[in-house]
């Protein structure tokens, strides 16, 4: 019962800390590595730096009857508590509700796969539906599949979400335009890939692409390192270049002619905040972060519970090799912002 109690009050205390601010320029701080937590505590020092999620969490005030493995609430609670230097376990919580609903305790974890737990679980066990839809808006991405009939022309559409861009990458040299181009490439489905046309009513040789209909302001990059050949996951080690401000007219270069119509703008700016670093091969992994809370501040590395100032020609170091970037998260820089 003691523990309940000390429990509820220091949920009140944070409830009552939400009626502050907090501040953006915090100094990032290390998380202890419970059963293998790498991943998730690399992932925790990203959500620790997009202040607009906390800004939307703040929003919300879960009610006293609500469960202690309710995933969004000990997602709240860890994110304000990493802002306590003192505080010993902020996110204890927080992964003992992601073990009770969806990850095994003490396994090796994929930062995409978990990125997207975490979020899918905020959209099921968020009560307030108005703020979990913000969230999912913070970082939906839209795409729209379409596939056009090689004879008759006709094209059918298809609308898509996505909280992270899957780009594939090259054995060779990579940059992120080039990897982004690649996903928006029209591809041919013929030679036994032909598509149902449904104005022909028959299999007609096609083509396929993806139309970008919007960005969010938060903008998850998975660089997709890890490829299954023949039921073995191996790691491509290969350099991926990608800057730390970059335009969104990348996006319409990679946009086919009939379907750039109507895209996003393309002089909007996006601004590197964070990397999810994977190190090691796709058997053994370990995963830190380089988080830069702030357009103004330094890079910070993050390693577990240890954190160091970085350099952003750190951050570069992990463009290829055996610690490599997995994760790239941009912020888009709202029109008056500096710098
Ligand atoms: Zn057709």
């Amino acid at each position: 019962m003691g523990e309940f109690w000390s429990k509820m009050d220091h949920y009140r205390q944070y409830r009552r800390s939400t009626s502050y601010s907090y501040s953006r320029d915090y100094e990032v701080r290390g998380l202890l590595n419970y059963s293998l937590s790498c991943c998730v505590n690399s992932l925790l020092q990203s959500f620790s730096a997009t202040t607009e999620l906390l800004d939307i969490l703040n929003k919300w005030y879960p009610s006293d009857g609500i469960e202690q493995s309710n995933v969004p609430q000990q997602f709240k609670n860890a994110l304000l508590a990493m802002r306590d230097k003192s505080h010993p376990a902020p996110h204890r919580d927080f992964l003992d509700s992601l073990y009770y609903h969806a990850i095994r305790r003490g396994t090796q974890q994929d930062a995409d796969e978990i990125f997207h737990i975490i979020l899918d679980l905020i959209q099921k066990q968020m009560p307030d539906v108005c703020l979990a839809q913000e969230i999912r808006s913070l970082y939906e991405i839209k795409v729209e599949t379409q596939v056009q009939c090689s004879k008759c022309l006709f094209i059918q559409r298809e609308p898509n979400s996505l909280f992270s861009l899957p780009l594939a990458i090259r054995e060779s040299e990579n940059t992120l335009e080039s990897c982004i181009n690649s996903y928006f490439q029209l591809q041919n489905l013929e030679n036994g890939e032909e598509h149902h046309c449904n104005q022909c009513e028959q299999k007609q040789p096609s083509t396929h692409g993806l139309k970008l209909v919007s960005l969010p302001l938060i903008l998850c990059v998975h660089l997709k390192r890890f490829r299954n050949d023949r039921g073995f996951t191996r790691k491509l080690h290969s350099k991926v270049t990608f800057p730390d401000n970059f335009n969104t007219g990348i996006f319409a270069a990679g946009q086919s002619e009939n379907v750039a119509n109507d895209s996003p703008r393309a002089d909007e700016h996006y601004s590197l905040y964070a990397v999810i670093v994977h190190i090691g091969t796709a058997m053994f992994g370990h995963y830190t972060a380089y988080i830069r809370p702030t357009q103004d501040q330094k890079w910070y590395y993050a390693d577990d519970s240890s954190v160091q100032p970085a350099r952003w020609a750190d951050v570069q170091d992990t463009y290829k090799g055996c610690d490599t970037a997995y994760l790239l998260l941009y912020r888009k820089k709202s029109c008056n912002s500096s710098g």
